[in-house]
């Protein structure tokens, strides 16, 4: 059967018990219905099955970013700062959704930023003394593979 993402002849509808990968954790999808392609190993499937596939995965990758920090904490000291999530995202250097994405544990907060929210929660006066540092104008991608987490695999 022909995979609809790579074209490879070798793709077949099948159900398996499906092992996702984030961080140091994993869960099981039990019985998952698709298309599997061995050679690119995507996995075609329907709108029940992708959402199956959508919640775990989504529940795993925030049980596993909050444990870096909890979310609720970076919202925190970012209201107590007076930012908006944009303001924030400009001031500390960061893509323009990504404090949207910390705060929703989407992902993980990069480490030199922990600490800096946890030295500015405690001296919310210091936060005028971070220098505006103009970052080279890189794509959004380039920034989302940088993180401290190995890319998901199946
Ligand atoms: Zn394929």
């Amino acid at each position: 059967m022909k995979c609809g993402a790579c074209g490879s002849d070798q793709a077949a509808d099948d159900v398996r018990d499906f092992r996702y990968v984030y961080g140091d954790k994993d869960v099981v999808i039990p019985a998952l219905k698709g298309r599997y392609c061995p050679d690119c190993e995507e996995i075609l499937m329907d709108g029940e099955q992708a959402d199956r596939y959508g919640d775990a995965v989504s529940k795993l990758r925030k049980e596993v970013n909050s444990a870096v920090v909890d979310p609720e904490f970076v919202a925190s000291v970012r209201v107590k700062l007076g930012l908006s999530q944009e303001q924030a995202a400009e001031l500390f250097g960061q893509p323009i959704r990504a404090f949207y994405r910390y705060e929703s544990a989407v992902r993980p907060v990069p480490v030199p930023l922990v600490q800096l929210l946890t030295v500015l929660g405690n001296h919310p006066e210091l936060v005028t003394e971070i220098p505006t540092v103009k970052y080279p104008d890189v794509p959004t991608e380039d920034w989302d593979s940088c993180c401290t987490f190995p890319r998901p695999r199946p």
